[in-house]
């Protein structure tokens, strides 16, 4: 068997290639915060390992300060998977706990005890890792991460196994506080079972199993940024047209089933080419804007927008019947009015066409016969919302 100090040695020296791989690989290229809390909870592994090292030559000080800058590193565990759920934690408020374990151990070294504050250790290790799981089994229920879409099943398959990995750890520490105490720290059980080595180990996979999944959530993350970018509008923060007819065919497909109705609206302002002639492409880019804001403002999470080119958008309307669609439509020319409510003198209006879907037709069906509300508003002198009879 390896002795103790020897897995120390491949602990700190795998956590110092871990923190390399981490901070300059994954950190610097992704700038994933969770990324940025796992290499430093990697380095303060690391040096806590170190400084468990040269017991004989330091004496108690050097166990004292390894105990609690491993606290510390557990803390920022906690930290990584809170930045996984988006929630900051304040690095300072970290602090406390690993002091307090620091004066413990001090305390106990009086006492004469070869690794002293053991005990407080353990009780902080186990806190901060069961924090962090309980954190990462709320991320699993996530409405993405619960649905299971295809682009979000590695992430799903990164943060589950985080989440078994650190109740593990978590359960491991908890069954190394229970041994301590009841059968006491010189026992067979406990250094065969849940002493320094069995915890080397332990901390070892933890490592790896985070390690991968970190850079598999960062790397994640920056595709999603790149897809955000690619399937939506610049100037209107909409769906673009290729995006926004996947989108819709799913959901029609999805309509012949559910029963729910589908109502597509296709927009077109009137006479915006004026609006441009008059005040410039700038007055023109501002009017597509508030349109932009005036669709987010009054559409709902699963209804769909996009802006198909120029100054023409189609709307999908998910479970609105079609005598309400009108007034859907209502409230938005009121939202865009007051989005756009620093408009120069005759701002474009915009001309409705509305049509309910027939999940039996195809979709470019569906959007001839918005178009063609759309055509009839226009000849009918614009301004206006035609629904499609
Ligand atoms: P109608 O009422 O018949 O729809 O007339 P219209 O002037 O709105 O329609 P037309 O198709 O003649 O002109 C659309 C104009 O939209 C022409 C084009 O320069 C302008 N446009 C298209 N894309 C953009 C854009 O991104 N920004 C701005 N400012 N203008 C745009
Ligand atoms: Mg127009
Ligand atoms: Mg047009």
């Amino acid at each position: 068997m390896l002795d103790i100090d020897t897995l120390r040695i491949a602990q700190v020296s795998v956590g110092a290639c871990v923190f390399v791989l981490v901070y300059l690989g994954t950190y610097r290229t992704t700038r994933a915060p969770y990324a940025a809390w796992w290499s430093g909870a990697v380095l303060a592994s690391g040096v806590g390992s170190l400084l468990y090292l040269p017991l004989d030559t330091w004496g108690v000080a050097a166990a004292a300060i390894g105990n609690a800058v491993s606290v510390f590193g557990a803390g920022l565990v906690w930290g990584a998977a809170r930045a996984l759920r988006n929630r900051a934690t304040t690095l300072w408020h970290l602090f406390p706990v690993p002091l307090v374990i620091f004066a413990y151990s001090m305390a106990e070294s009086r006492q004469d005890e070869t690794l002293p504050g053991t005990f407080a250790l353990l009780l902080g290790m186990c806190a901060f890792i069961a924090l962090s799981a309980r954190e990462l089994w709320q991320i699993l229920q996530t409405r993405h991460l619960r649905k299971g879409a295809d682009a979000f099943h590695s992430a799903r398959a990164a943060v589950l196994s985080m989440a078994v990995a650190s109740t593990a750890a978590a359960s491991f520490y908890g069954l190394r506080i229970v041994s301590y105490a009841l059968a006491g720290p010189q026992s067979d059980f406990y250094l065969a079972w849940t002493g320094p080595k069995m915890t080397t180990l332990v901390v070892l996979l933890l490592l790896v199993v985070v390690t991968y999944s970190v850079t598999e959530l960062s790397h994640f993350e920056l595709s999603r940024q790149w897809r955000e970018r690619a399937n939506h509008d610049d100037l209107t923060g909409l769906l673009t047209r290729k995006a926004f007819t996947e989108l819709a065919e799913a959901a029609l497909s999805e309509a012949a089933t559910s029963a729910r109705p589908l109502v597509l609206v296709a927009a077109d302002f009137d006479h915006f080419k004026q609006l441009n002639d008059m005040y410039g492409h700038a007055e023109g880019d501002r009017a597509l804007h508030a349109f932009g804001e005036a669709c987010r403002g009054v559409l709902r999470e699963d209804d769909l927008a996009c802006r198909m080119g120029g100054e023409e958008f189609d709307l999908l309307l998910v479970g609105t019947a079609i005598e309400d669609a009108e007034s859907v439509c209502q409230r938005l020319n009121a939202a865009y009015v007051s989005a756009y409510s620093d408009a120069p003198e005759n701002a474009p209006t915009v001309s409705y066409g509305v049509t309910i879907a027939d999940p039996s037709k195809p979709w470019g069906a569906l959007v001839a016969r918005a178009d063609a509300a759309l055509y009839r508003a226009k000849e009918l002198g614009r301004d206006r919302i035609v629904v499609d009879a």
